[in-house]
């Protein structure tokens, strides 16, 4: 089984993919509570459903790697949250440069596809590069800004920001609603006092 990852449309895929697993994988906190500890694996496995061959080829070992890609990848969000475009790419450029893109050209039934890898390359490797690249090209397309950090009081989700005017500072309307709730409140009990 090849991977459905093609390099048409991994871009798109490797935002997506880097987004989710710094939401699954490396956030502690997220709306307004603590993340409850749940299988790192049922978690990763959720992530990668959108390239069905990488579940079939996901295998315990590869956990910690995924774990240890979506931590760095939380720092290049957390870079660019504040700001700092240059320290992000520099963290970006490190994981490129660690695992390069390898595109290559498959037949599937009968056709020629263009791959972000060898179709036997090992998963995680795979999957650095694609997230890594998307994450550059964001930056390197002058999108930067759209990579988000949630403002919300102990939310640590990341999200893309796909608003017109890309000012958009929450990961969902939940955590939105939540901070005017309390700047509301704040604002009664200080015309109370
Ligand atoms: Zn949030």
């Amino acid at each position: 089984m090849t991977s459905q990852i093609y390099l048409d449309s991994y871009i798109d895929a490797g935002v997506l993919v880097s987004i989710e697993l710094v939401n699954e994988l490396a956030t502690s906190h997220a709306y307004g509570r603590t993340v409850l500890a749940e299988s790192p694996m049922t978690l990763l496995a959720q992530v990668l459903a959108v390239d069905p061959p990488s579940v079939v080829r996901l295998r315990r070992r590869n956990v910690s790697g995924f774990v240890h890609l979506a931590v760095r990848m939380r720092q290049v969000f957390d870079e660019l949250h504040r700001g700092e475009i240059d320290g992000a790419a520099q963290l970006v450029n490190a994981l490129l440069a660690e695992h390069p893109a390898h595109p290559y050209l498959a037949k599937e039934d009968g056709i020629w596809r263009l791959h972000h890898h060898p179709v036997d390359v090992s998963l995680l490797p795979m999957w650095v590069a694609i997230c890594a690249e998307g994450l550059a090209r964001m930056i390197g397309n002058g999108n930067a800004n759209r990579l988000g950090v949630c403002d919300a009081f102990e939310c640590e989700r990341v999200f893309f920001d796909g608003s017109k005017n890309g000012t958009r500072r929450f990961c969902c309307t939940a955590c939105q609603s939540r901070v005017k709730t309390a700047a509301f409140r704040l604002r009664r009990e200080r015309r109370k006092s």
